[in-house]
């Protein structure tokens, strides 16, 4: 029994939270035009409590079995009101006062958040897309009274309101258990009581609904005449349909009752496993990202039923989080009704429909790629970063994620699959190549990729903050390494004896740290580099990678991306910074210059601030921060006064 204090023995006022004020204020405002949306959304609430029920029923001994579960419509012209009733779990007195007093509907919420997050741009789309739930009843009625008992329960009460900031809260009759919700219709919405236009709205946005919905209706003519209650929708769980007798928008009415989203889905898939197995699968992937996809605690996983009967929401075990975007509901003949977290977690049932329930998801995924490269364009855009998550998590799924990524590239200005890199590869082409940093615009004006792309090989540009270990996972792709153009071995085959494979061998004992690659004349400009950067990086050597930059920093075996590593570096100040080698063109004329003068002049002291620029240049191609520079602004004035003392002078 519930607990009922005397506060609810008598009518109470009661003010609504002002949250609530101000979706009430928005609804009755801006859904105007959209006022038929109440039935659906007061369907979608009661077959909600009949679901709850029907899950006491089987999992407890003691709950009332002896009614058919049904909803009932009742239209009364002469008196203008819709009532609609369920006899499913109802609400005692409290949970009147806190689920139609305080904005409970978490979607409403989201929308509140949405709204004040934006407050300069105009509210109208916004509104026009908002599922509002049980306050949508003030579209079309000036009172509303829910006359609820609870299963729990041998009381009633009656909620009633105007929506004019306040409600009351009081005792009432109710035979059994349930809730009636009586609208009392504006004079202009009187025409809603018409038989015909409530079947058609049940049709149109119901039908999915798997409870009876009955609708009072007159038949018969003179002395004949009386009304009885028929069935007005399928009664069928929608999912265990056959998928050619249901229509698009009646999928896209479910998904909504499913997901409280404003649109409907950007792709489904809908399945039956027959065999060793039975069950059903409707799952769905929602146009755009929800409120907290990232966060820690996002909530994932499908709803569970078992042979009909709704068991829980969010059910995780039967989808990994690296697919928490995907929706959609399992109805499974297998498990047993009184199914508990616990055996969730240690069933081989749940653990074979999981696989299924992933390889259907990829399918689904599969499909929209090849059918509407748009649409999963946009997908990518809102879920890649979460799917991608998937090829550090569960290697096992790897070659299936592997033909769904996507990334920017030189080449193209869309999104490209590694599936058209290989194809548009050149024979002699060794590895794929990639590179990571913050942006497209940085990485693609990297010195790094500069001789990957003169030797007409594509770069894949990774810029979100998960492909480096996305890559890791990767690993290769057809036979072919993923290789950042970042890192130290670049596998490019040039025509010098300087092959990628044979450089950690060759590297030289003790203190001769650098690597002069036949470029013997350049060796002491290269140590004197080093010992001026010995703070700053591991190593100086000749690149073999640069073509129109003097330098560039690149990380050695294993090492991390920069701006992966600052990003941990922020979060724990213990970290080390790694060390990086320092790439030298030695075709530039710059460097050129450089080391005839050190031959000049070894201990110049120009010399050594210029490797400092040098360096500083370096970190700011590649989109990292220069660790001092007021410093470095000094030296680039000290530099530029010097050319432009000489460029002023009159020509002699
Ligand atoms: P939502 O249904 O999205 O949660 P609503 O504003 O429509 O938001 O309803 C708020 C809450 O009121 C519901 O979550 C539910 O707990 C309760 N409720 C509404 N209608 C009914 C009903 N017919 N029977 C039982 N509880 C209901």
């Amino acid at each position: 029994m519930s607990t009922e204090t005397a506060e609810f023995t008598e009518n109470r006022e009661h003010s609504f939270a002002a949250d609530v004020n101000e979706v009430l204020g928005l609804v009755i405002n801006s859904l105007y035009s959209n006022k038929e949306i109440f039935l659906r959304e007061l369907l979608s609430n009661a077959s909600d409590a009949l679901d709850k029920q029907r899950f006491a029923m089987v999992t407890r001994p003691d709950a009332d079995k002896s009614e058919e579960l049904r909803i009932r419509i009742i239209p009364d012209e002469t008196a203008g009101t819709i009532t609609i009733e369920d006899n499913g779990i109802g609400m005692a007195a409290e949970e009147l006062v806190k689920n139609l007093g305080t904005v409970a509907h978490s979607g409403s919420k989201e929308f509140l958040a949405q709204l004040k997050a934006q407050k300069e741009q105009s509210d109208v789309d916004l509104i026009g897309q908002f599922g509002v739930g049980f306050y949508s009843a003030y579209l079309v009625a000036d009172r509303v009274e829910v006359i609820s008992r609870s299963a729990d329960s041998d009381r009633a009460h009656r909620w009633q309101s105007d929506a004019k900031s306040t409600f009351t809260v009081g005792p009432a009759e109710r035979a059994g258990r349930g809730t009636t919700v009586i609208l009392h219709l504006e004079d202009e919405n009187k025409e809603l009581t018409g038989e015909w236009r409530i079947r058609e709205l049940v049709r149109r946005y119901s039908d999915y609904i798997g409870h009876p919905i009955e609708l009072k209706v007159k038949k018969g003519e003179g002395a004949e005449a009386r009304e009885e209650f028929e069935v007005i929708n399928q009664a069928r769980a929608l999912w265990q349909r056959p998928a050619k007798e249901i229509t698009d928008e009646q999928y896209e009415e479910f998904y909504k009752h499913l997901t409280h989203d404003w649109e409907g889905p950007l792709c489904r898939k809908h399945f039956h496993i027959e065999g060793a197995m039975l069950f059903t699968g409707l799952l769905f992937v929602p146009k755009r990202p929800p409120f907290g996809l990232f966060s820690m605690d996002a909530k994932h996983g499908v709803r569970l039923h078992v042979k009909r009967v709704f068991i829980m929401d969010d059910c995780e075990e039967l989808l990994p989080r690296w697919l928490r975007f995907v929706r959609g509901v399992i109805d499974s003949d297998d498990l047993p009704l009184n199914v508990s977290r616990e055996i969730l977690q240690d069933s081989h049932v749940v653990r074979t429909i999981r696989k299924q329930v992933v390889k259907h998801s990829l399918d689904m995924l599969d499909n929209l790629a090849k059918d509407d490269s748009e649409s999963y364009a946009s997908l990518w855009q809102n879920f890649g970063a979460v799917l991608k998550e998937g090829l550090h998590y569960d290697p096992e799924y790897k070659d299936r994620l592997a033909g769904l990524v996507r990334f920017s590239s030189s080449v193209e200005s869309g999104l490209v699959s590694l599936a058209d890199y290989i194809e548009r590869m050149p024979e002699e082409q060794p590895a794929i190549y990639y590179a990571i940093g913050t942006s497209r615009d940085v990485v693609e004006a990297s010195p790094h990729i500069e001789a990957i792309k003169n030797k007409g090989y594509e770069v894949l540009f990774m810029t979100d903050p998960i492909d480096q270990w996305a890559v890791a996972g990767l690993g290769e792709y057809k036979d072919k390494k993923l290789v950042s153009a970042m890192t130290a071995d670049l596998g490019l085959s040039g025509d010098d004896d300087d092959k990628a494979g044979n450089k950690s061998s060759d590297k030289a004992e003790g203190d001769k740290e650098n690597d002069s690659s036949g470029h013997a004349e350049l060796d002491p400009l290269l140590l004197f580099m080093r010992s001026a950067l010995q703070e700053k990086v591991d190593k100086v050597r000749v690149s073999e990678r640069l073509t129109d930059s003097p330098v560039c920093l690149v990380i050695p075996e294993g090492g991390m991306q920069p701006h992966i590593e600052r990003m941990l570096r922020a979060q724990n100040a213990d970290m080390p910074a790694t060390k990086r080698i320092l790439e030298v063109n030695a075709k530039h004329p710059l460097i050129g210059d450089l080391r005839q003068l050190h031959s000049r002049d070894s201990e110049s002291s120009d010399l050594k601030e210029w490797v400092e620029v040098l360096y500083e240049q370096a970190l700011l191609a590649e989109g990292s921060p220069v660790d001092n520079p007021v410093l470095m602004a000094s030296r680039l004035t000290k530099l530029l006064r010097t050319a432009a003392a000489q460029a002023a002078q009159p020509e002699s």
